[in-house]
């Protein structure tokens, strides 16, 4: 995430910030110019949960509460603290899919209704009384809120043997699987997507089942970034959808780093959620990840970014990037299928 500075003094702040620590200006996050500015109208969950974003037009709630459906029941104090975390992790994501041009409402056709959009319930099994399942469905994400609890959702990805388990990776998942229906779905990209990632007519229940009862955990990371993609061809689209945003969003943190760059990796770095040449996003991105985890061991934490990114998996997300760069170039539904795959293919023999 790049840089924001306080609209009074000129001070680096964080995208999290509420006040200013040198001047203490009263702060507020406008998505609408992806800036910072001086508090004036504040997201009515300000007081509750912290938000610090600007309210929506002529709504109380900003952009980013208003997708939430269901909240949590808020007479439990843990669920209020809880449900902080998740909408913190939804306002990075939100931010994501605005610069990477990627709507949350989708129209049915031109000068239509609003068609499918992106909405959130948050709830917790605690106060709920039964078990929540974190999923997608039409668009609709459901986020079981024990995964806002650090030491449940530690023992979760122990239990589960990840190597790696957080609410941003959550919601960047789940929101892949609606882009997978909005963007994928029905367009010449289904066949190409089939010879990357493999048929998703595949029954989707009996694939998670199998998944799940599954006593051989070891899978092959040559084909897979993680062994849950192994588990059918949506997850594997939605994993691969959340690890591309993971890359460009960490890569817009560096740019703001001091650091020595070339004079390619300053083009890449400038936006590396529009950078069209997906070859020199990844030769941005290895060395970046590699020191990431070097620095965190050097702390004496776990790796950062406990990934590897095999060639295939490199084809995966060359192929997520195409998706995106398509839709956003305005060519969504007239792409060539021939062209695409063409292009995958040669990417692929360069991987
Ligand atoms: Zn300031
Ligand atoms: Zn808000
Ligand atoms: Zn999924």
């Amino acid at each position: 995430m790049k840089q924001f500075r306080c609209p009074t003094c000129r001070e680096r702040v964080l995208f999290e910030r509420e006040r200013c620590r040198k001047c203490g200006t009263d702060l507020m996050f406008d998505p609408r110019q992806s800036m910072m500015r001086a508090l004036s109208a504040p997201c009515a969950n300000r007081a509750l949960i912290g938000c610090n974003w600007i309210a929506g037009d002529g709504g109380a709630l900003c952009a980013c509460c208003e997708l939430t459906r269901t909240i949590p029941d808020l007479g439990s104090a843990r669920n209020v603290i809880l449900w902080k975390k998740v909408e913190q992790a939804k306002r990075r994501l939100l931010y994501d899919l605005d610069r990477l041009g990627l709507p949350t409402v989708f129209a049915r056709g031109p000068g239509l209704e609003q068609g499918p959009h992106l909405a959130f319930d948050i709830l917790s099994e605690e106060t709920a009384g039964h078990p929540i399942m974190t999923g997608h469905a039409d668009g609709l994400i459901t986020l079981n809120l024990a995964e806002a609890d650090d030491a449940e959702r530690e023992a979760r990805r122990i239990a589960l043997r990840e190597g790696y388990r957080t609410l941003l990776g959550h919601v960047r998942h789940e929101v892949g699987h609606f882009y997978w229906d909005m963007l994928v779905a029905q367009s010449n990209w289904t066949i190409p997507f089939r010879a990357v990632f493999g048929d998703e007519r595949a029954d989707y229940q009996l694939a998670l089942a199998a998944y799940h009862d599954r006593a051989d955990r070891t899978f092959d990371p040559k084909g897979f970034i993680s062994e849950y993609a192994t588990s059918h061809p949506w997850e594997d689209w939605a994993e691969t959808f959340a690890h591309f945003l993971h890359i460009v969003s960490t890569l817009d943190s560096a740019a703001s780093l001091p650091l020595a760059l070339g004079e390619r990796a300053r083009h890449t770095l400038a936006d590396p959620y529009l950078e069209s040449d997906f070859e020199a996003l990844l030769w941005s991105w290895t060395p970046l990840a590699d020191s990431l985890n070097e620095l965190n061991r050097s702390v004496g934490q776990s790796e950062a970014y406990p990934f590897e990114l095999s060639p295939a998996v490199k084809g995966k997300l060359h192929f997520v990037h195409m998706v995106i760069a398509r839709f956003r170039n305005g060519r969504r539904r007239t792409a060539a299928p021939h062209a695409a795959a063409d292009e995958l293919t040669a990417a692929a023999s360069s991987w």
